[in-house]
Formats: C-alpha cells, sequence, structure tokens
C-alpha cells in the first residue's frame, strides 16, 4: 500500500513524485486528524517586563499524532494551509482558545488576552467577522480578550478588503497584533491605516540582538515605530538575559521566549497565573 501513490504519479520526475506521494500521505493523515480531533493547544506567556507579571498567552497548535507523537505546527501548518483544511482547523484553534479563556476565569485567575494565530487563507474568509462574533458569544467570552496574529503579507495581499476585515474586527473590540513583523514588506503608510493594537518583533532580530548591529538598529527602529504609531510591542524569542536586557534599555516593555516559558499546556500555565510572577 505504502508504493501505490507513488506509482499513481508516474508523470512526474522520481523526486517530484516523492514529495507529491509524501504530501497526499500527509494530507490524508491530515484530514483523519482533524476528524478525529487529534489536536492540542500549548500556551506560552507573554511578560510585562517591569512587573515581571504574565500580560498576555499566545495559542500554539500542536497534533498529538497516535504514531508520531506531538508534532510541530511548522511540520503540518503548511499543508493545511495548502489544503485548506486551516479552515477547520483555524476554527478549531479559535475555539479552544476562548474556551480555556473561559476556563481560567471560571477558575479565577487574573483575566489576560489570549492571541491566536490567524492564517492568511482564514483572514481572507469573508465570514470570518461573524464566525469570531459567533465563537465569543458561544463561549462567553469579551472580545477584548482575544487577540488574533496576522502577518504583514496577509493585510498587504488585497489591502481594502484587509482594512475592511481588521475595522470590523476592531470595532467589534477585539485585538489585532502584526506577527513576525519586520520580516514582511509592509509599507508603514498603510501601517498606520490599519487599527491594530501591537507589532510582534520577528524571532529572527531577537536572536542576535547583542552581537549584531544591524539586527540591534532594526529591534531600535521597529520599537521606535512602535511607540510613533502609539502601538504596543512584544518582542519574541527573548531567551537569554542579555537579550531581555538590550530590549528593555531600548523600552520594549512586553517579552515572550524561553527564557520566561516554553509554550505548555493549560495546566501549566494556571501554575504560572498561582505564582503571581514569572
Ligand atoms: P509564531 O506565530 O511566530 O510562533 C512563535 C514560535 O516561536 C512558536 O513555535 C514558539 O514555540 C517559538 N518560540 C517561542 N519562544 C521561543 C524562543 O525563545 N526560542 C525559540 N527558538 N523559539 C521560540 P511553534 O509553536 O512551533 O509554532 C511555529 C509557527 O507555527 C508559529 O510561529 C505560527 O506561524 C504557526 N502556528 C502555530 N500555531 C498555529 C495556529 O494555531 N494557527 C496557525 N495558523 N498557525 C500556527
Ligand atoms: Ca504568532
Ligand atoms: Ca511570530
Ligand atoms: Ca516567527
Amino acid at each position: 500500500a505504502k508504493n501505490r501513490g507513488r506509482n499513481n504519479f508516474q508523470f512526474f520526475s522520481p523526486a517530484m513524485n516523492d514529495l507529491a506521494s509524501r504530501f497526499f500521505r500527509l494530507e490524508q493523515r491530515l484530514r483523519r486528524a482533524v476528524e478525529r480531533n487529534e489536536f492540542v493547544l500549548h500556551f506560552q506567556p507573554q511578560v510585562d517586563v517591569a512587573q515581571r507579571r504574565v500580560c498576555g498567552v499566545e495559542a500554539l497548535v500542536r497534533w498529538q499524532d497516535p504514531e508520531a507523537g506531538l508534532v510541530p505546527p511548522a511540520e503540518f501548518i503548511p499543508v493545511a494551509e495548502e489544503t485548506g483544511l486551516i479552515l477547520e482547523l483555524g476554527e478549531w484553534v479559535l475555539r479552544g482558545a476562548c474556551r480555556q479563556i473561559r476556563a481560567w476565569h471560571d477558575a479565577g485567575w487574573p483575566q489576560v488576552p489570549v492571541a491566536v494565530n490567524l492564517s492568511p487563507r482564514q483572514f481572507q474568509q469573508s465570514d470570518l467577522v461573524e464566525r469570531v462574533r459567533a465563537i465569543l458569544a458561544e463561549t462567553g467570552v469579551p472580545p477584548a480578550m482575544l487577540e488574533l496574529e496576522i502577518t504583514e503579507s496577509s493585510l498587504m495581499h488585497s489591502v481594502e478588503e484587509a482594512l475592511a476585515q481588521v475595522q470590523a474586527l476592531a470595532d467589534m473590540g477585539v485585538r489585532l497584533a502584526i506577527d513576525d513583523f519586520g520580516t514582511g514588506y509592509s509599507s508603514l503608510a498603510y501601517l498606520k491605516r490599519f487599527p491594530v493594537s501591537r507589532l510582534k518583533i520577528d524571532r529572527s532580530f531577537v536572536r542576535d540582538l547583542c552581537d549584531d548591529r544591524d539586527d540591534a538598529a532594526i529591534v531600535a527602529s521597529i520599537i521606535g515605530l512602535a511607540r510613533s504609531l502609539a502601538l504596543e510591542v512584544v518582542a519574541e524569542g527573548v531567551e537569554t538575559a542579555p537579550q531581555l536586557a538590550a530590549l528593555r534599555d531600548e523600552g520594549c516593555r512586553h517579552c515572550q521566549g524561553y527564557l520566561f516559558s516554553k509554550p505548555r499546556p493549560a495546566e501549566e500555565v494556571a501554575a504560572i497565573f498561582a505564582a503571581g510572577a514569572v
């Protein structure tokens, strides 16, 4: 059975044949995983570095494959995106994150916004706003507790539609963050028109912040830009104390990264809330 997929695609070169059959095998497994609900959410704290308090968490999906174990998103999100499965998966993530917000609220933990990643394809859905509204209503979560992370390319894809979409979400009270900021090509002029609340400095700039003057300059200018536009800024991928010190010196108030915590199951995040400080 393993080789049957290969023979169906003789018109490809052997290398493409192999790639294509791997893709289709993964697609099938992923389709089944969506039907069987084989996904879990982990949550990574975002920290207010002045108060050393958790000020938010980002929901990150993992695939609990019965055979392969915990599969990281980099291995299946691109396939989900390509095949359209991301719409169903994304809806599951959104609902799961909102249910978790509700559960933390009901358990009496201090309320912090939960960030959910939206794929470009989800963002382009014409009924996205209604779907978000329905999930918030169903879970009884105030819109301000939800933050949606979108990339620059989502915004720049078709600017007028994106603007209408972002405006409708912002009008509802949902927060919006631009993920991986600095790696895409957003126009600063457009940035001003989008009602976003925060920029997330991409991990690639934070990594060499202390050794590379160019990265340090880029980080400083993103923080400066955010300040000028009255946006919040979050640095991602903060792993070391010197990186944290450099970010603080530049005036970056919110940080996320292994230095504080890896993404963890919901129960473990509750333990961090219980501790009160990180
Ligand atoms: P992202 O949105 O940029 O998420 C941040 C990634 O950086 C996460 O990887 C996180 O575990 C990792 N990270 C956080 N702090 C550190 C650090 O200090 N050092 C290092 N080396 N890495 C750190 P993860 O969970 O593997 O997710 C990878 C990407 O998959 C995400 O990048 C996002 O683009 C996508 N993704 C994850 N969950 C979802 C989802 O529910 N929906 C969609 N559409 N995409 C998702
Ligand atoms: Ca993200
Ligand atoms: Ca990111
Ligand atoms: Ca990234």
